[in-house]
């Protein structure tokens, strides 16, 4: 189902994000172990991010292919415009549509690691709004875009990053998805801040099964998202402990999707990680495993 579409239907609508493994034995292990498992849920759709490489980008494309059409399920590609002239991102687009597929996440994309501002590409899109007015003018494409629940790092304060989000919906944007956030209160006052702005589109939180102490570490900070006190005491106690530390994962998830679910929300978004088991044991904790 479109983008547009999917969330008028009165129930949460789950959806799975996952990355282009890295080799051809953990793409087999993804579609064979972890789509295979996390199908059975019946996911409003699976996304895959869009690498900042030439080649993990055709891969991009191809794995949104390979989960629409042979794994079968509604697919969401992600599409950034790091590093490409109009000319490369119009292709992409071009290649998105052949397979099919009409569900983008548009993003601008971060810069690459030894580059701390956004530069684009000198023939290129400047900007996510571009990129969205880009995809925009065909219809074909249901276009979601990014929220950030603690305000995006680079942005100026709270009122231009609403400002800006508010940008991104009026030029296509019909649902937004969240940054990962570690305390449904930052989720609660983002909507608070969205909503009298008149924003007016679903927004589907962004939720991380933590999976090990010094990975939510890491991607916290890359993400410029709060470890919240209580949080981190417990993650102290499960330093060296992966197991611990994502059952500990589990049982925030469940409850911070437990206060989500309560207060309205019309969905989630799961970063999985290309894991399933996290993802299924929240699911089934929330008695969102369908028949
Ligand atoms: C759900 C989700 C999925 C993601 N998937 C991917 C992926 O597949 N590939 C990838 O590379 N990255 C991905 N990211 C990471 C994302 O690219 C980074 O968070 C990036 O730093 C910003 O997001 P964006 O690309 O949507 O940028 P934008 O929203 O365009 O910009 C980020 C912020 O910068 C400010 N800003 C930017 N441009 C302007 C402007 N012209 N005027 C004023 N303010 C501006 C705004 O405050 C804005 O909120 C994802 C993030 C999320 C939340």
């Amino acid at each position: 189902m479109r983008l547009d579409e999917l969330y008028r239907q009165g129930r949460p609508e789950i959806s799975v994000e996952f990355f282009p493994p890295k080799t051809p034995e953990a793409i087999e292990r993804l579609f064979t172990e972890t789509v295979e498992r996390l199908k059975k849920f019946q996911p409003a759709f699976f996304s895959m991010t869009f690498g900042a490489g030439g080649s993990t980008r055709n891969l991009t494309i191809d794995l949104c292919d390979r989960l629409k059409n042979r794994a079968g399920v509604e697919t969401t590609c992600h599409l950034n415009i790091v590093g490409q002239s109009k000319e490369e991102t119009r292709e992409n687009l071009r290649r998105i549509k052949a397979a099919g597929l009409y569900n983008l996440l548009a993003l601008r994309g971060d810069p690459p690691r030894d580059e701390p501002d956004f530069k684009p590409h000198p023939d290129g899109f400047h900007s996510s709004v571009e990129l969205i007015e880009e995809a925009g003018k065909d219809p074909w494409f249901s276009i979601a875009v990014t929220g950030f629940p603690e305000v995006h790092p680079a942005a100026k304060d709270r009122a231009s990053d609403i400002a800006y989000l508010k940008r991104k919906v009026e030029a296509g944007g019909s649902v937004v998805i969240t940054q990962l956030f570690l305390d449904e209160a930052y989720f609660l006052e983002f909507m608070g801040h969205v909503r009298k702005a008149g924003i007016t589109v679903p927004v589907i939180p962004g939720i991380l099964p933590i999976l090990s102490a010094a990975q939510i570490r890491r991607f916290a900070a890359l993400c410029g998202s709060t470890i919240p006190p209580a949080v981190e005491k417990e993650l102290s106690k499960y330093e060296n402990d992966e197991a611990g530390a994502a059952q500990y994962g589990i049982e925030l998830a469940t409850r911070i999707c437990q206060a989500l679910l309560k207060s309205g929300a019309r969905g989630l978004h799961f970063y999985a990680l290309n894991r399933a088991a996290s993802t299924e044991a929240i699911l089934k904790n929330l008695g969102l495993a369908r028949p």
